[in-house]
This record gives C-alpha cells, sequence and structure tokens, in this order.
C-alpha cells in the first residue's frame, strides 16, 4: 500500500472473505502500521462475525491500541455496506468454511462537463453550471438549456468483483454477471481439478467458464497456488475459454474505466 501511494488514512474499507490465516493474519500489521501513521478516520471493516472477536482478542493480547475507530459491518447476502460513491453486496462462496464473495457496485455519474459548451450557450458560471453538472435541466428567460447540451453522456457506475476463496456456482455466475473486472479464484490449472474439488477451489479455466457466463469485461485470476513457479499455463488455459483475462500481482493496476 506504501510503494503504490495509497495512503494509510484515506477512505479504506477492507473486505474479507473468510477466516482462513492467509486472508486474515496481515490485517493485524496493516493496523498496527496505520497507527503508527496516526491514522484518525474510522476504517471500514467487513468480514464474518468471527473476525471481530479475533481482531478485538489479539489486539487485547498484543497490547494494540488502535489510534482510529473500526466501522464493523458483518457480511451476509445482500447489501453489507452503502457509502456516497458506490455499495457493497456480498454473496455466499462455496469454500471449506463459510465464505463470501463481494462486489463493489459505484453508483452511475453525470456526464462530463465542457465549460466551453456552456460559454457558449451563453449559460452564466455558478449556480446554473453546477445545476447542469449534476444532470439537471436549467432556464435562462425563456430559454431550456438541457445537460446533454453541456455534457457528455451520463457515466454508468462500474462494477468490480472479488469471488473470494470458492468453487465456481451458478449463483455465483449470477452474482457477479455484467462486472467490468471479476477478480476469481484461480488456485489450480485445469489438470489439477480434482484437487480443486477436494479443496474447495477453483482452476483458472473454471473461472474464466463462470467470467463467460456472468458475460464479465475482463477477469483477473488470483491465489494460485505455490506449487506452480510460473502461472502463464493457468493464464493460457483461461485464455482459450475467456480472452479477456490477466493473472493478478502485487501492485499491478488495471485501468477498469467506464463502459461505452
Ligand atoms: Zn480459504
Ligand atoms: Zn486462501
Amino acid at each position: 500500500m506504501l510503494s503504490e501511494s495509497l495512503g494509510l488514512g484515506s477512505d479504506m474499507t477492507i473486505l474479507v472473505t473468510h477466516l482462513h490465516g492467509d486472508h486474515v493474519t496481515g490485517i493485524l500489521g496493516l493496523l498496527q502500521t496505520m497507527s503508527l501513521a496516526q491514522r484518525r478516520k474510522p476504517l471500514n471493516v467487513v468480514g464474518p462475525q468471527k473476525l471481530l472477536k479475533w481482531l478485538e482478542v489479539t489486539a487485547d493480547l498484543l497490547h494494540i491500541g488502535l489510534t482510529f475507530p473500526i466501522r464493523f459491518s458483518v457480511a451476509k447476502p445482500g447489501l453489507v455496506l452503502k457509502t456516497h460513491g458506490f455499495r457493497i453486496r456480498a454473496a455466499k462462496a462455496s469454500h471449506s468454511v463459510e465464505a463470501f464473495s463481494y462486489l463493489v457496485e459505484e453508483f452511475g455519474r453525470p456526464g462530463v462537463f465542457y465549460p466551453e459548451k456552456a460559454k457558449a450557450l451563453k449559460v452564466p458560471e455558478g449556480e446554473l453550471w453546477s445545476r447542469l453538472q449534476k444532470g439537471k435541466p436549467v432556464a435562462i428567460g425563456s430559454r431550456r438549456i438541457e445537460p446533454s447540451q453541456v455534457t457528455g453522456p451520463p457515466r454508468p457506475g462500474r462494477k468490480v468483483g472479488y469471488s473470494g476463496d470458492t468453487r465456481p456456482s451458478a449463483g455465483l455466475a449470477r452474482f457477479f454477471a455484467g462486472c467490468d473486472l471479476l477478480i476469481f479464484d484461480s488456485t489450480f490449472r485445469a489438470g489439477d481439478r480434482e484437487k480443486a474439488v477436494a479443496r474447495r477451489h477453483s482452476t483458472s479455466e473454471e473461472a474464466a467458464e463462470l467470467a463467460k457466463k456472468a458475460g464479465v469485461r475482463r477477469l483477473a485470476l488470483t491465489h494460485f497456488s505455490a506449487r506452480y513457479t510460473s502461472v502463464s499455463s493457468l493464464v493460457r488455459e483461461a485464455r482459450k475459454v475467456f480472452p479477456a483475462t490477466v493473472a493478478a500481482s502485487d501492485g499491478l493496476s488495471l485501468d477498469v474505466g467506464y463502459p461505452e
């Protein structure tokens, strides 16, 4: 987070899918680092009920005093959090312990405002500009100016899905329908499907099949088993089914963009 300049004091929501060590233990260090940086803003944390208990008990045992409050939301299917810019919904994942998948849905926004167009139409700067920027029409004398005359097309909100550890399921394909970016469990390659079934994970091929079914724009594979020295074969297998696939890696930056 530091190397990506994300800032330790910014608005932030941590989504925890389930209580397995590889998804939980790192949070403690992060919270401590935030406290060292004197974070004051509340931190949103969403996760299974017992996550809060674990945080409280370990913070107490290790004498970790946080400089900021934690706003905890219990993960459950449906809406789990809403902010001014987006909402987060959860769905049951299919793993060896209770687990959730998350969908971050940005609210739609009015189109880009073009000041030169407003000036050309002699709309006085100020209150009227702000109304048009918000997508509302304005009246100047007998003239009526529509927002579409001075702004680009409305920008629909973007959708980013995160599966966490899971087997693929029809329910998740529906949950992730139309995502701009889907980040999905890809622990095993297709040849190791039996292991994926036994350990309640997915293969890269299964992730791709689900992405195709859900009609997402792009798929990022993640959570690769350490048994593979290279993930290129997993990406290749997935691309045969769903070409718009990349392998997620630390620090990878993807432009989610706005759907046309
Ligand atoms: Zn797990
Ligand atoms: Zn895991």
